[in-house]
């Protein structure tokens, strides 16, 4: 059987300078979800980089982490990237790469590249 990866919920993977990108539809359903506009999202919580429109960051991390509870403030309309990760394709590019990945990541500690390939594969 196989081991099922388990979040620790530490929180970091909502760290960092940079955060997913929302496309015109998650854009939609996220301000939705939070009962503002989507000019009100887009201003306050967005930033245009480019092509691609991202979550602007706060204190390094995601605007939306929870910093107490380490939580995601708008959890139930996240970025599919959110969802899934680390259960990705691009963690398994090679070994090394999964290796550093893996050191970031709690819930990883305790799984082999081969384990995660074989749940990645399997979804
Ligand atoms: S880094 Fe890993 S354990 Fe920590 S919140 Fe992200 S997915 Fe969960
Ligand atoms: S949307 Fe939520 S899960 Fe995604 S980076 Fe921001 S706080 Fe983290």
């Amino acid at each position: 059987m196989n081991k099922d990866f388990i979040c620790k919920q530490c929180g970091f993977c909502c760290e960092g300078e940079s955060t997913v990108s929302l496309n015109q539809e998650k854009i939609d359903e996220i301000s939705n979800f939070m009962g503002i506009s989507r000019d009100e999202l887009l201003s306050g919580f967005c930033v245009v980089k480019k092509n691609r429109i991202e979550m602007k960051t706060q204190n390094g991390h995601c605007i939306f982490f929870e910093e107490k509870q380490k939580t995601c403030k708008i959890h139930p309309v996240k970025p599919v990237n959110c969802r899934i990760w680390p259960l990705h394709k691009s963690i398994l590019k090679d070994k090394e790469s999964f290796e550093i990945i893996k050191n970031t990541c709690p819930g990883l500690q305790e799984m082999s590249y081969d384990e995660i390939c074989k749940i990645i594969g399997e979804k």
